[in-house]
């Protein structure tokens, strides 16, 4: 049990951000957590609230101005061309309309309309971020997100990950789609219920590692110093977006507006997107959060939540980031009493 002291806001403020940052080390850095996600998100929030509260005891290295994540010693680090972001939550329904009055006012004051705007949907996959890089079509390195400047190499073993494509051109031909020249694909690497249950059984038989939940067992696996390891475990990636881009002749990308029709483009390219994005209205988020959060159990892999995000391109730029996310998507969560504890379903020797 941690001791906590209520009274002082600065003494609760270093508290709070001495914990966090422990936590965010076992958890970014390890791959082993201490406490539950439901927890975590409890004092994250509190520190968020206090830190609005007294903005004169602000501190540029407190957890909440950074994305969570560092190098793990051993892996060769390489900074990522365009930083990669972490996502600011939204637990309940009315936090998602603060987030689209945030946006609103924001685009207001800087003279840009923000009618009817459409928003692109998809689930929040419970696994590790990962960039993939295709230079003139082939599967050139991924990193891990590490703390969104800097990530792990981790190449080789993203090479093992049978539904991550080597080769684009083929698919480019196919769609009549260029080849680009550089094409950086963001996504998460997931292991499903299925593959995760069947590790943890073998693990089981052989004496090795029975992992958590498979978040902690698709990281783990991802993060390995020997990619022989990584190729015998069943990874899964899904990608929900892009970085940075070089189709030749100084263009962003094939007229792409929207986010819709990037991700139809990676799909068209070959790379894994998972069935459940759409467009939808401001007014239809909230129904399809909910939606989600009824079919969650069905989905053969393990979400958190669901993501949003302004689907317009330029919208998305008039609205940027912060220290630590956009301001153009949120990640709407589900609620710590619904959330799923592999821990109660099986026997884990931990
Ligand atoms: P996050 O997981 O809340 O959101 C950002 C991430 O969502 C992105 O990096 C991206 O990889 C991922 N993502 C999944 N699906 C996506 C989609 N469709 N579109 C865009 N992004 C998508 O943020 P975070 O900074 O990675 O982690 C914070 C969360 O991690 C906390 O809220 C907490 O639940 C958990 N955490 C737990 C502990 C612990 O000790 N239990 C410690 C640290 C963090």
């Amino acid at each position: 049990m941690i001791a906590v002291s209520t009274i002082d806001p600065a003494a609760r403020l270093r508290e709070l951000r001495d914990l966090i940052h422990e936590y965010d080390y076992r958890y970014y850095v390890l791959d082993d957590p201490t406490v539950e996600d439901a927890a975590y998100d409890a004092l994250y929030r509190e520190l968020k609230a206090l830190e609005e509260a007294h903005p004169e005891l602000a501190d540029p290295n407190s957890p909440t101005r950074r994305v969570g994540g560092a190098v793990l010693e051993g892996f060769a680090s390489k900074p990522h061309r365009r930083r990669m972001y972490s996502l600011d939550n939204a637990m309940a329904e009315d936090e998602w309309r603060d987030f689209v009055t945030r946006a609103a006012n924001k685009l207001e004051r800087d003279g840009v309309a923000f009618d009817a705007p459409a928003f692109w949907v998809d689930p929040k996959f419970d696994g590790l971020a990962l960039e993939i890089i295709y230079e003139n079509g082939v599967y050139a390195g991924a990193l891990t997100r590490g703390d969104g400047e800097v990530g792990e190499d981790v190449t080789e073993n993203v090479r093992t990950v049978r539904n991550v494509p080597l080769d684009l051109r083929p698919h480019a031909a196919r769609a009549g789609l260029p080849v680009p020249r550089l094409l950086e694909v963001r996504g998460e690497v997931v292991m499903t219920r299925q593959d995760f249950y069947e590790l943890n059984e073998r693990q089981r038989e052989q004496g090795g590692k029975v992992f958590a939940n498979p978040r902690n067992a698709a990281a783990g696996s991802v993060r390995q110093l020997d990619s022989r390891i990584s190729a015998t475990r069943p990874l899964t990636f899904f990608t929900y977006a892009v970085g940075s881009q070089d189709w030749g002749d100084g263009l962003a990308g094939p007229g792409w507006a929207t986010h819709s029709a990037v991700m139809a483009g990676l799909k068209a390219l070959g790379l894994p997107v998972a069935g459940q994005g759409k467009v939808v209205t401001a007014d239809e988020v909230y129904p399809y959060f909910e939606a989600m959060g009824r079919q969650r159990q069905e989905l053969p892999f393990e979400i958190d939540g669901v993501v949003v995000k302004v689907d317009s391109l330029a919208l998305q730029e008039a609205l940027g980031f912060t220290d630590r996310a956009p301001r153009f998507a949120v990640a709407l969560k589900f609620p710590a009493h619904e959330a799923e504890t592999v821990l109660k379903h099986i026997d884990v020797q931990v």
